[in-house]
């Protein structure tokens, strides 16, 4: 029998979403830069083999909020504030990755998104069409949630979400969630010794889903496990694969795509009745 992880050397059409703990150094906050070249010259290279490639990265919010400093007046508007972190963040993170990526001659776009590109068919469509685009040029979108105007209503609210729902529109054939954690666990490793590794999920059952709404993410960013397993539902219910890896050392990229057995595999299994657009009309955070 072929070992299912030789079928990652085809993959075609990638989407990598990296958290802001991933990117930042966990004394000061401050972006890493050294895992940011990293992880665009794993990118460039991938294109390099004629894939095409997304980034889905966080880091806005955390950013800007390292930037300024924040007033005691200001305090009691926190949705403000988030939003004024994320103008100034979103730009200096752009700033920084285009630097890098310019340095591997590799062009790079930016595209914001709200829970509305989904769920407007209008929008829909022009960010579809944006992305096969982008594709057709060679470039690497960056994608992050437009948080600057992303408030409850119309907010994804994580990007392991937003990254499924970015898999699903530009029809990607596998979606690479690099977080601090190896891949999904029976149970916390973190508090249960027992926790045994999980290196296939053939499907994605109530009761694993169940599992993950008990676990807790990092202070950085806003996924825990329930969001990576929520991300999984959609992604493979779009027939898109998804795995699970930790980002400590970035060049687990290439070593996946190599059919090297890292991380968590959640093979898809698609379901023609899933509809994206009424899917994320109806999500909402918990
Ligand atoms: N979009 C947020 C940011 O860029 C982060 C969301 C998340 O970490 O999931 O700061």
């Amino acid at each position: 029998m072929t070992d299912i992880r030789e079928m990652m050397k085809d993959k075609k059409r990638i989407v990598i979403k990296i958290g802001s703990s991933s990117l930042q150094h966990e004394q000061t906050g401050d972006l890493d830069y050294t895992k940011l070249d990293v992880l665009v010259r794993e990118l460039c290279d991938l294109r390099n083999q004629g894939k095409d490639v997304v980034l889905v990265t966080s880091g806005a919010i955390a950013v800007g909020r390292k930037a300024v400093s924040l007033k005691d007046a200001q305090k009691d508007n926190p949705i403000a504030v988030k939003q004024a972190y994320a103008a100034i963040g979103q730009a200096r993170l752009m700033m920084t990755y285009q630097k890098i990526f310019a340095e591997y001659n590799q062009v790079a776009a930016q595209i914001l998104m709200t829970k509305n590109t989904i769920v407007d068919n209008l929008n829909r469509f022009n960010a579809r069409n944006t992305f096969a685009e982008l594709f057709k040029l060679g470039v690497i979108p960056i994608v992050n949630e437009n948080d600057t105007v992303a408030t409850y209503e119309i907010e994804i609210g994580d990007n392991d979400t937003l990254s499924a729902i970015v898999a699903s529109l530009v029809g990607a054939d596998l979606l690479l969630l690099l977080s601090d954690i190896d891949g999904l666990y029976t149970d916390d490793p973190r508090k249960n010794p027992d926790a045994r590794y999980i290196e296939v999920v053939e499907e994605l059952t109530e009761e694993l889903l169940g599992m993950g709404k008990a676990s807790t993410g990092s202070d950085a960013g806003t996924g825990g496990m329930n969001t990576k397993l929520q991300a999984a539902k959609i992604a493979g219910s779009m027939g898109v694969d998804m795995v699970i890896a930790n980002s400590k050392d970035i060049k687990v990229i290439h070593r996946i795509l190599s059919g090297k057995k890292i991380g968590t595999l959640f093979l898809a299994s698609p379901d023609e009745s899933f509809d994206l657009p009424l899917y994320v009309q109806q999500m909402h955070r918990e």
